[in-house]
């Protein structure tokens, strides 16, 4: 991708203009902002996550933001890739603590932007307490996470009264890479709506381990890929299938399992925008008085 441009002096002037107007918070010199970019659409960031990218004096950015809030960068803000991606090659988690802390008792503005919520299965907390331990003063800056935002650009909502009126964050990848040992019969009946992230290589694995537990091998399951970006895709599937599905590309994708994923029939309102018809009563409850 080619080099973002800067914003010019108006551009900035109209951020700052925006930023006093809310009230929002000043970014000080020697301050980290831990910050959540949302799951891909730049249009998902938060005013506040805005605002400390036209502040900051450097950027530790991970792989799955969108490079276009760079442009709101200032002029001269460092731009410091710091990505992980399951299995490429990345920076090392101590690394970045230790450039957040330097970066920051150089009197430096430091954001921290990362993708989704910052404190949701995404190291936030672990650059938080280093940040903490080394007496370096932080904000953390919440993010539309991928696991509610980015299914409800699937049109999936992660509740409905009808469908389940609990949801449980699953990781796929323990600390060591492996699939974390859960209480899968606790899990199973607790559960009735469960969002997986990092998911794909063990999907096949959970599911198994949800079906033999007693969940329904036709229960509803879909994976949302780059959600909310341009090329994302929905593959709505069963739990028996949900293994070979996950399989098929490696892109980053949510998986979600439960009856409120046929809530998209209904819902799916990126899919209208292109002609796709939406399905009145999609779970079948509803009674023809219901109508609005
Ligand atoms: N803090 C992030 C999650 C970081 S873990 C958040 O709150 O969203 C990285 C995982 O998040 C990916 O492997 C994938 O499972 C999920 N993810 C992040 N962005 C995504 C996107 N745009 N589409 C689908 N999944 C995404």
């Amino acid at each position: 991708m080619a080099e973002p441009t800067p914003f010019n002096a108006a551009e900035r002037a109209a951020a700052q203009r925006l930023a006093s107007a809310l009230g929002l918070a000043p970014f000080e010199p020697g301050w980290v902002w831990l910050a959540g970019a949302g799951p891909g659409d730049p249009g998902l960031i938060t005013a506040l996550g805005l605002h400390a990218i036209t502040q900051a004096d450097a950027i530790l950015y991970d792989a799955l933001i969108d490079k276009t809030l760079l442009k709101l960068a200032r002029p001269g803000a460092e731009l410091i890739y710091a990505g992980k991606r399951a299995g490429k090659r990345s920076c090392r988690q101590s690394d970045i603590s230790r450039t957040l802390v330097s970066l920051a008792r150089k009197g430096k503005r430091v954001l921290r932007l990362k993708g989704g919520d910052p404190f949701v299965f995404g190291r936030g907390a672990e650059e938080a307490l280093a940040l903490a331990r080394s007496g370096v003063p932080f904000r953390v800056v919440p993010g539309v996470t991928a696991g509610i935002g980015g299914l409800a650009y699937a049109g999936i909502p992660v509740t409905h009264r009808d469908t389940n009126h609990a949801v449980t964050f699953v990781t796929g990848h323990g600390a060591d890479g492996k699939l974390p040992a859960f209480d899968w019969q606790a899990l199973a009946n607790g559960s009735p709506t469960l969002v997986l992230f990092m998911a794909r290589k063990y999907a096949g694995e959970i599911a198994q381990k949800l079906i033999a537990a007693g969940r329904g091998a036709g229960e509803p399951a879909a994976i949302v890929s780059d959600a909310s970006r341009p090329d994302q895709t929905t593959h709505v599937t069963t739990l028996a299938e949900l293994g070979s599905v996950a399989l098929e590309n490696d892109a980053p994708a949510i998986i979600v399992i439960g009856e409120n994923v046929r809530l998209r029939d209904g819902l799916d309102w990126l899919g209208a925008m292109s002609g796709k018809l939406l399905v009145a009563d999609p779970l079948g409850t509803r009674k023809l008085s219901d109508a609005v």
